[in-house]
C-alpha cells in the first residue's frame, strides 16, 4: 500500500517519475495519498485553498493510460508528479482567488502558460495554495482565507506571499510548488520554511495568467524540497511564449544536468551591506557556514558593497503599489468574481465592490500608488524611484564584472510570531530589505536552506546575473551535495 510508503515524500522528482513510468506506482495512489494527506494534516497549517480531487484523478487516469500504452515516456519529466500551485497563477475551472473575497468565486476560462507547460509534461494539479492577498506581504497574514502557520512552529509566520505554497511543500503535502515573486515572495517563504525557492530572471517564465501585481518586477518560479527538483520544474516552465510581450526568446539550458558541475574556481562575492544591522545573529551565523563550504568547494571568496542598495526597499514601495493600482484597476464589479448586490449606480458599485472585496493592506498599496502616479507628484516619486532603480540595477550589474555570483542572508531573520508586524508595515517592508534588489534589477536569485536558528529554517540567497539560472543553482546543488539541511523537515 502507497500509505506505508512515506519514503516517497523525501525521493527527488527524478525517482517518483521513474516510479512512475516503470509501474512502481500508479498515479491515481499518488494523486489520493497526496490528497489525503492534505485532508489529514493541512487543518494545522492552512496552506491549501482549494483541494482538487475529481480533477486530478481523473488526470491521474490520463497518465496511467499513457504510462500503460507504453507512450514515448521521456515526453513527460514531470509524470505523475502532484503539485500544488499558488492561487494567483490560473486554472481553467479551477478557482483561482488570489487569497482576495473580490476573486473568492473566480474560475479562469484559461490555464496561465506554465500550467500548459506542467500538464503537458504530466504534472497533476491537486490543490490551490494560500497566499497574501494579491501577493502583497511577507507573511501570509494578508489572505482573506485566514493566515497559514509555519510548519516548524506553528504559532510563527511562514513568510509571504507564497506562504501557502512553501508550507504545503516544508510539510510534504504535495512534490512541488510554483509560487510568484514580485520582492521576494518565493524566496523568503522557503527561506522561513526550509525549502527551495527560485526567481528566475525577468522574462525567462511567461507570466501569461499570472493575476498581475507589479507587472515589472513578477516572476513565477519552482519551490521545492531540493535544487535538483527546483532545476526539473524550471525546465518545463521556462521558454518563450508569445503570449507574454516581455517574455525572452533565449535557448533553455539543460538545468538538471548543468548543476552538477564542479563551482572549483568559481568567483564569489559576499554582499556586505546585507549582513549589517537588523540581521539576527543567528542567520548570520548560518550563512557563514554555508560560506565556509563554498571555500572548501574552492570558490574565491570575497566581500564587496553594492553602492545604493539602501534604496531597494523605497524604490520597490513605490514601483510596486504603483503598478499594484493600475492593475488592481480592473476589479470594479462588473468583469470579475465577487460584486456588490445592493448598490444603485455604476459608481456604487465599483466603490462598493472595491471597498468590500479588498482587505486592507491591498487598499493602502492602492492608496500609495495612485498617489505616487497622480499628476502633481509623478515626477517626484514615481519618476523618481524609475530613475534610482535604473542605478541601483546598473550598480548590481557591475558587480557580475567582478563575481559570477553574490550571495546574502535570504531574510535578516527566522519566522517570526503571528500577528508581531501585522501593525506595522513599515517593519514589514523593511524585512524584504535581501530579496527586493533581484527584482529590481530582473536578475535570478535563489533560497536553500542553510541551518536552523532557534529551530528555525534560515536561507541563503544566490543572486547571479541575467539568464545565469543554471550557476546559481549549481552553487546551491554543490553546498546540498555536502549539507543536510534541506533533508530535514518539521513534525507535523
Ligand atoms: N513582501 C513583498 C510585498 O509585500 C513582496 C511580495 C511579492 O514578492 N509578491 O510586496
Amino acid at each position: 500500500m502507497l500509505q506505508e510508503r512515506d519514503e516517497i515524500l523525501e525521493t527527488t522528482i527524478k525517482d517518483v517519475v521513474n516510479k512512475v513510468k516503470t509501474r512502481q506506482i500508479k498515479a491515481t495512489d499518488l494523486t489520493t495519498y497526496f490528497i489525503e494527506r492534505i485532508k489529514n494534516i493541512d487543518s494545522k497549517i492552512n496552506s491549501v485553498i482549494t483541494i482538487e480531487k475529481e480533477k486530478s484523478l481523473k488526470r491521474a487516469e490520463e497518465i496511467e493510460f499513457i504510462v500503460n500504452n507504453n507512450k514515448d515516456l521521456d515526453k513527460f519529466p514531470l509524470l505523475g508528479v502532484p503539485l500544488i500551485i499558488k492561487d494567483n497563477i490560473s486554472t481553467k475551472d479551477i478557482t483561482t482567488t488570489a487569497a482576495s473575497k473580490i476573486l473568492s468565486n473566480y474560475k479562469p476560462t484559461f490555464n496561465a502558460t506554465v500550467i500548459t507547460k506542467l500538464i503537458d509534461a504530466g504534472a497533476i494539479i491537486i490543490g490551490k495554495a494560500n497566499m497574501d492577498e494579491f501577493a502583497m506581504g511577507s507573511s501570509n497574514e494578508n489572505s482573506a482565507f485566514g493566515p497559514v502557520k509555519n510548519p516548524w512552529n506553528l504559532k510563527k509566520v511562514p513568510g509571504g506571499s507564497s506562504g501557502g505554497p512553501a508550507a504545503s511543500v516544508a510539510s510534504r503535502l504535495c512534490i512541488g510548488s510554483l509560487g510568484s515573486d514580485t520582492g521576494g515572495s518565493i524566496r523568503q517563504p522557503a527561506a522561513l520554511c526550509g525549502i527551495v525557492g527560485l526567481k528566475p530572471t525577468y522574462g525567462l517564465v511567461s507570466r501569461f495568467g499570472l493575476i498581475a501585481f507589479g507587472s515589472s518586477l513578477d516572476q513565477i518560479g519552482p519551490m521545492t524540497k531540493n535544487v535538483e527538483d527546483c532545476a526539473e520544474i524550471l525546465e518545463v516552465i521556462a521558454g518563450y511564449d508569445n503570449a507574454d510581450s516581455t517574455s525572452s526568446k533565449i535557448e533553455i539550458p539543460k538545468y538538471s544536468k548543468e548543476i552538477n558541475k564542479e563551482i572549483k574556481g568559481m568567483k564569489i562575492g559576499i554582499i556586505e551591506n546585507l549582513f549589517g544591522e537588523g540581521v539576527e545573529e543567528g542567520v548570520n551565523t548560518s550563512v557563514n557556514e554555508s560560506i565556509s563550504i563554498l571555500k572548501d568547494l574552492g570558490a574565491t571568496v570575497s566581500k564587496t558593497r553594492i553602492p545604493l542598495l539602501e534604496q531597494a526597499v523605497s524604490i520597490y514601495y513605490l514601483i510596486a503599489p504603483s503598478e499594484a493600482s493600475s492593475n488592481l484597476a480592473r476589479y470594479d464589479g462588473f468583469k470579475y468574481g465577487f460584486s456588490n448586490k445592493s448598490s444603485k449606480t455604476i459608481w456604487e458599485t465599483i466603490e462598493f465592490t472595491r471597498g468590500e472585496g479588498f482587505g486592507d493592506e491591498v487598499k493602502r498599496r492602492i492608496l500609495i500608488g495612485t498617489y505616487a502616479l497622480s499628476s502633481g507628484y509623478y515626477d517626484a516619486y514615481y519618476k523618481k524611484a524609475q530613475q534610482v532603480r535604473t542605478l541601483l540595477t546598473e550598480s548590481i550589474l557591475n558587480e557580475f564584472k567582478k563575481y559570477d555570483v553574490l550571495i546574502s542572508p535570504t531574510s535578516p531573520c527566522v519566522a517570526f510570531d503571528l500577528k508581531s508586524k501585522v501593525d506595522n508595515p513599515l517593519a514589514m517592508y523593511l524585512n524584504d530589505i535581501c530579496t527586493i534588489p533581484a527584482n529590481i534589477a530582473g536578475i535570478p536569485a535563489i533560497s536553500i536552506p542553510c541551518n536552523f536558528s532557534d529551530n528555525l529554517p534560515v536561507g541563503l540567497q544566490i543572486m547571479g546575473p541575467h539568464f545565469s539560472e543554471s550557476k546559481i543553482m549549481n552553487v546551491g546543488n554543490s553546498i546540498q551535495k555536502i549539507s543536510n539541511w534541506h533533508k530535514q523537515k518539521p513534525k507535523i
